[in-house]
């Protein structure tokens, strides 16, 4: 099931890529296993997924430090997707090898200040929020230029790209604009300096269009493991 699953969307990643001109191999998936149990999570590795993304920290915690899983560390990795507290940096360090949500100068320089207490460097991408919808994070278009300016100067973190998240369309071409919009602010931040290789967009309903327009990792967890309980 996992496996007819996983290979779908693989599938589906090649070809939205190449319709792009893209190299399929640019484009990593992050598997959401958020509510995932440790079970399936295992199964996912079995068969090949190394890259997983929670979006708590409590959550994560768990499955990060259960025995089963920890036996397995060293071929995974874990990616924040959720919001992150000020107060639970300390902690997503320890866990985490990507934070793709670093939305406040006060977040990252907490979380520089906790890495270099363990000599860690933390990889870290910011996201920026699209959309006037009130539930969604992230930092608007014209915060986020001296966002990137100050993570700059926070040695124990390494700021990798951008993240965002659209509202959801059922239609996922509504969306295009979203993604389209990331990428461009990339653009324009390299042209002043930055390095911003990765675009972590696109989730089950949308990682099509967002491999189309320039998606560096897809987040996806309903379409892998199915829909999940609320
Ligand atoms: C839950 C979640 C996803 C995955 O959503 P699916 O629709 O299940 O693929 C991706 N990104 C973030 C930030 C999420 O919270």
């Amino acid at each position: 099931m996992l496996l007819n699953n996983v290979s779908a969307i693989f599938k589906k990643m090649s070809y939205a890529a190449m319709r792009a001109g893209r190299n399929p191999e640019d484009v990593k998936l992050i598997a959401v296993t958020k509510t995932v149990g440790i079970e399936a999570i295992k199964e996912a590795v079995e068969i090949g997924l190394r890259k997983f993304g929670e979006n708590r920290v409590q959550e994560a915690q768990k499955k990060v430090m259960s025995d089963e899983l920890r036996v397995m560390s060293e071929r995974i990795e874990w990616h924040l997707i959720g919001h992150l507290q000020k107060n639970k940096a300390k902690y997503a360090v320890n866990l985490f090898d990507l934070i793709h949500t670093v939305d406040s100068v006060e977040l990252a320089e907490e979380l520089n200040k906790q890495s270099e207490k363990t000599g860690k460097i933390q990889r870290v991408l910011v996201q920026v929020k699209l959309s006037e919808e009130e539930t969604k994070q992230g930092v608007s278009e014209n915060e986020m230029m001296p966002l990137l300016a100050a993570i700059k100067h926070l040695y124990n973190l390494k700021l990798d790209g951008l993240m965002t998240m659209p509202p959801f369309f059922e239609d996922p071409e509504m969306a295009r604009p979203y993604f389209k919009r990331l990428r461009e602010l990339r653009d324009e931040a390299e042209k002043r300096g930055f390095s911003l290789p990765e675009l972590s967009m696109g989730m089950s309903n949308d990682f099509e269009v967002a491999i189309e327009e320039g998606a560096t990792m897809v987040r996806i967890g309903t379409a892998i493991f199915g829909e999940r309980e609320k």
